[in-house]
């Protein structure tokens, strides 16, 4: 993730990420109780860096704080043009960012002045491969929404991710699916997932999920596109009977299932509308921004 020249940036200044310092005290470690982001950047066609959906990223930042009643006292401004000074310092266009908001030592909870923040990045290579997934469902459940703020990218909602993706991994599969606390599908430990039957998308309904923002852009792309989308409860045995399924996320852009509980997919990936999807938001993520002559 990051060497000795790699810098970040830290409550409002640039700091070596190998002389950095977070204290141990902090119960942000000891409770998962922080927030964060998953951000892309890329180069884009007309050779620029640009932050793909950077409101729409730290707007969620700044309202997953609230959520979980943590100060949030930067705006979108300062938040931006620290990235892309960080980027900038990094070199780095093609990236990951990772801003994380967390408690300081004497954070009491119940009247709590002050978070910190830290902006990382590093490294990551646009994928868009033709390579797809084995998945299987979960034995793990997504959190019930009653439990915690299910909307909200808090730090300690992944141990239920790391979990599922742990299990996965040790049945020979590529990804989890979860449900949510009905046995409906939810998504998948990082990513919302779309399923593809007769030309047309379904995904689950927002409510058991992290709403996120490529699923939002997946369905901009299918109304700009024609494609018919529907967002409803969706069962199991919904997906096993699709034409195809694809998981959409910042991290894992739009990539297609194989299979799902070892049950393959009706249709040739290279013949389904979910491929158009997948080209069409390869090419909106690296667009550059419309300049107008005067
Ligand atoms: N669901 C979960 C649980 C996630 O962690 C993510 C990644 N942030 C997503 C869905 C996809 O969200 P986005 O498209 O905003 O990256």
């Amino acid at each position: 993730y990051y060497n000795n020249e790699t810098i970040l940036w830290l409550n409002g200044e640039f700091v070596k990420a190998s002389e950095a310092k977070m204290d141990f005290y902090s119960q942000s470690l000891h409770y998962g109780y922080a927030v964060f982001e998953g951000i892309r950047s890329y180069k884009t066609t007309g050779g620029e860096t640009k932050i793909f959906k950077a409101e729409e990223h730290f707007d969620r930042l700044r309202n997953s704080a609230r959520a979980i009643n943590m100060p949030y006292t930067w705006s979108n401004e300062t938040l931006i043009n620290a990235t892309y000074e960080v980027l900038q310092r990094n070199n780095l266009d093609n990236a990951y960012i990772r801003p994380v908001v967390y408690a300081p030592v004497n954070m009491s909870f119940v009247k709590n002045d002050v978070s910190y923040i830290v902006i990382e990045v590093w490294e990551m290579a646009p994928f868009f491969g033709e390579k797809l997934l084995r998945i299987m469902t979960s034995s793990f459940q997504r959190p019930n929404p009653k439990a915690f703020k299910i909307t909200a990218k808090a730090s300690g909602h992944y141990v239920n991710s790391i979990l599922a993706s742990q299990e996965a991994k040790a049945n020979g599969y590529d990804e989890a699916l979860l449900t949510d606390m009905n046995g409906y599908v939810a998504e998948g430990v990082g990513a919302n997932m779309f399923y593809e039957k007769d030309g047309k998308l379904f995904t689950p309904a927002t409510g058991n999920i992290l709403p996120g923002i490529t699923r939002a852009t997946v369905l901009e792309l299918c109304h700009e596109l024609g494609i018919e989308a529907e967002e409803k409860q969706i069962t199991l045995a919904e997906v096993k009977d699709a034409d195809a399924a694809f998981f959409c996320g910042t991290a894992a852009e739009v990539i297609g299932w194989e299979s799902f509980d070892d049950i393959p997919f009706k249709k040739n990936w290279k013949e389904t509308v979910s491929r158009k999807i997948q080209q069409a938001y390869s090419a909106r993520v690296t667009e550059a921004d419309i300049v107008v002559e005067a």
